[in-house]
């Protein structure tokens, strides 16, 4: 099972990435999660990283393609895997399927998370994330169990910088511009499945599973 979650920022798909690689049992790699994590640990890559990402711009594709190549020829990779906001531009899509193709591996499947575009700044101006584990919740439809804290380890929860106003806006036209490409790219190569990705997380992964599932 090697597969791609396509759509924009705030589509719900790195939820629903988790949920899947454990139905799966398959590993979620998420570039943006990698690069929080070389930004946190302030190596020279995360350094790098943090400009564009505060700016709401995409990391250049050589430095997002060496973190995916190391990933994916990884053993715990060997059963499959599920993409999580990689690949976003037309080269990095095209290094993916070379990488793949070298180890005689192709993709399963991409699969599109589509949502009105209001939800998704509905989506994003509530998210938070645990300053500590990766759990991330939603002022409205994820809330924590006590306000501003997470449930699982008891950390304070923090608004990612890049979830601010003026950054969410400049995130959609970035993907707009270099990512929804890639729409078109997958479905001429067969490989496009197109997910409503509106409403609750339960519902949204019954409509994966049952994608997923399907012939
Ligand atoms: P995400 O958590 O997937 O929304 O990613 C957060 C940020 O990390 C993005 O806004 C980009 O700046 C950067 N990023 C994540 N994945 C990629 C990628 N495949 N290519 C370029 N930049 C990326």
């Amino acid at each position: 099972m090697r597969m791609v979650f396509l759509g924009a920022p705030g589509v719900g798909k790195g939820t629903q990435a988790e949920l899947a690689a454990l139905k799966f049992g398959v590993p979620k790699i998420s570039t943006g999660d990698l690069l929080r994590a070389a930004v946190v640990q302030g190596t020279s890559l995360g350094r790098e990283a943090k400009e564009y990402m505060d700016r709401g711009d995409l990391v250049p594709d050589q430095v997002v393609i060496g973190l995916v190549e190391e990933k994916v020829g990884a053993p715990e990779c060997t059963k499959g895997f599920i993409l999580d906001g990689f690949p976003r531009t037309v080269p990095q899509a095209d290094r993916l399927s070379e990488l793949l193709m070298a180890k005689g591996q192709s993709l399963d499947k991409v699969v599109c998370f589509l949502i009105p575009r209001e939800e998704v700044v509905q989506r994003l101006g509530g998210r938070r994330g645990c300053s500590r584990c990766s759990a991330v919740y939603h002022v409205e439809f994820v809330p924590p169990k006590n306000d501003g804290v997470c449930d699982e380890c008891g950390k304070e929860l923090v608004q990612r910088d890049d979830d601010r106003e003026e950054t969410v806006r400049s995130r959609l036209s970035v993907y707009e511009e270099q990512t929804a490409p890639l729409i078109e790219y997958y479905r001429e190569k067969n490989l496009l499945s197109e997910l409503n990705g509106s409403g609750p997380v339960d519902t949204v992964q019954k409509r994966l599973v049952a994608l997923l599932s399907g012939p």
